[in-house]
């Protein structure tokens, strides 16, 4: 693998650049993602590169990227500054496409979420010209790496809805230079049923940016049979459902379900030296998540509610502990759910709080991962009720960290794609609220034994499909591609 030459292309670069307030120089920030912990040593060993957005507005955009930090220990240190090309975009034409367009139309609708969903041609045309932006960077990139030494068939790997047209212009410019490559692409978010999807009124260029590239994978194979069903029914192309094939514009798109895992072991470890945090008087119900409309907050705090109303021996004995961090803070519809979430708490915490106990303990922030190892480890119960979720990797990292035995109990709702897979855990449907508190009542008095086999289970599976796992899943399917496109439909 490491041998391959692979650039991965992504909305952000793998760090953030951060200008010290008091010299005036760019630093870099390091990010601590799954797929930044496996992707990146492959670019770093590899003869590879990231093109992406650097987080800051640069107005020289030819600004030198700052090498890593000599004391920096994160997996993006060996990543040289040549290896990262920034995509720099001027600030009102990026907030139309990353805010308007990515979280304001995109998102909300592949999270069969419609009526969330705002449809601006404006926001679209930005969308499309960044897109081609990154696409003129990525071939000017890969050209001039081509220079420097030749290499076997580059592959580009294109990631997730920011970047839905991209493959197409890469390929064009690449043909027209004669040039040869494989474009992969990954959807870490859900692909919406056709009879969402058909609302965008973009659905069309959408569906063929993606048919740009030679391998699409999406979490679930849900998800890979809505968009074979959209290819086949908004473009008119032959499909194959049973071997996951769309054929577009002369070639066969190979559609695989890859379900991205986490770096395993590396959370086993963090649970394994984290502190003790968490009083040990209370049994803790676990709640993290991003603050955003499709984790079914507001759901499940109801839900939290209504096991107190129902099972008053929790009072005191049990504590919700909800962490919730800031997200997309400039947009309207994330402004009003911390509103909503800000008051429930507090309606909540006044309804039942003792002169000892609050029911919810409620952590506007964001929190780090040795941080929430610990958490993770501790708690008695961890609740991922998402409304809809491409995958979720708080489920997969609570059952790596759950090394205390007896464990505890996942509970994990049929709408996360993790739901699809994680069997062993309680199954808990979020808008059923009444039946919601059902299951966390369960889940508190579950007997010792059947809680042991469950998180067996979970664990087993978890530290086999780790993000390592996914990533060569990945490159496996890029080589079952045939050079001469022709995969027989
Ligand atoms: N996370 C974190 N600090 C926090 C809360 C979450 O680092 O305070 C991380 C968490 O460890 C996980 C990621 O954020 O890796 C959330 O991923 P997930 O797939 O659950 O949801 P997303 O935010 O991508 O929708």
């Amino acid at each position: 693998v490491t041998s391959k030459c692979m650039i991965v292309v992504s909305n952000r670069l793998p760090f953030v650049l951060k200008r010290n307030e008091k010299t005036g120089a760019l630093e870099r920030k390091a990010s601590a993602g799954g797929l930044v912990t496996a992707v990146a040593p492959v670019v770093v060993q590899g003869n590879g590169l990231w093109v992406g957005w650097p987080g800051i507005h640069l107005e020289n955009p030819d600004e030198p990227i700052p090498e890593s930090n000599p004391n920096d220990n994160t997996p993006t240190a060996g990543l040289l500054s040549k290896k990262v090309v920034p995509v720099c975009v001027e600030p009102g034409k990026f907030d139309s496409y990353y805010n308007g367009s990515c979280n304001g139309t995109f998102w909300p609708l592949f999270h069969s979420m419609p009526d969330r969903a705002v449809f601006l041609a404006e926001h679209w045309k930005n969308y499309y010209s960044v897109n081609e932006l990154f696409a003129e960077k990525t071939i000017k990139a890969l050209k001039s790496l081509l220079e420097e030494q030749s290499t076997a068939t580059p592959l580009i790997w294109i990631h997730d809805y920011h970047l839905m047209l991209a493959a197409n212009w890469v390929r064009q410019i690449a043909e027209e230079s004669n040039l040869r490559l494989k474009l992969g692409f990954f959807l870490h978010i859900p692909f919406p049923p056709w009879n969402i999807f058909r609302l965008c009124p973009w659905s069309d260029e959408i569906l063929q940016g993606i048919l740009g590239n030679d391998m699409v994978g999406f979490h679930i194979e849900d998800y890979c049979l809505n968009f074979i069903d959209c290819c086949q029914r908004r473009l008119g192309c032959r499909v194959d459902r049973k071997g996951l094939l769309v054929e577009h514009g002369g070639r066969t798109v190979l559609v695989r379900p890859l379900p991205i895992g986490i770096p395993y072991d590396r959370f086993v470890k963090m649970a394994e030296i984290a502190p003790k945090v968490l009083p040990t008087n209370q049994k803790f119900v676990l709640g993290v998540d991003r603050l955003d409309y499709t984790k079914g907050l507001v759901h499940r705090l109801k839900a939290f509610e209504l096991l107190l109303e129902k099972y008053p021996e929790h009072i005191e004995k049990v504590t919700l502990l909800q962490i919730s961090v800031p997200s997309r803070t400039d947009v309207k519809e994330y402004q009003d759910l911390k509103e909503e979430m800000d008051q429930m708490v507090g309606r909540i915490n006044g309804r039942f709080t003792t002169y000892n106990w609050s029911p919810i303990r409620y952590i506007y922030g964001q929190v780090g991962q040795d941080e929430l190892a610990a958490f993770y480890r501790d708690a008695a119960v961890a609740l991922v009720t998402p409304l809809r979720d491409g995958m979720n990797l708080v489920a997969k990292e609570f059952v790596a960290c759950q090394i205390n035995e007896p464990p505890g109990v996942l509970i994990v709702s049929p709408f996360a794609g993790a739901g699809e897979m994680m069997h062993e855990a309680l199954i808990c449907n979020p808008y059923e609220v009444h039946m919601a508190a059902e299951i966390i009542h369960r889940a508190l008095t579950m007997p010792e034994d059947e809680r042991t086999l469950r998180m067996n289970y979970l664990r087993r599976r978890e530290k086999l499909h780790d993000v390592n796992y996914w990533m060569k899943s990945f490159f496996k399917a890029m080589g079952s591609l045939r050079e001469d496109g022709d995969d027989g439909l």
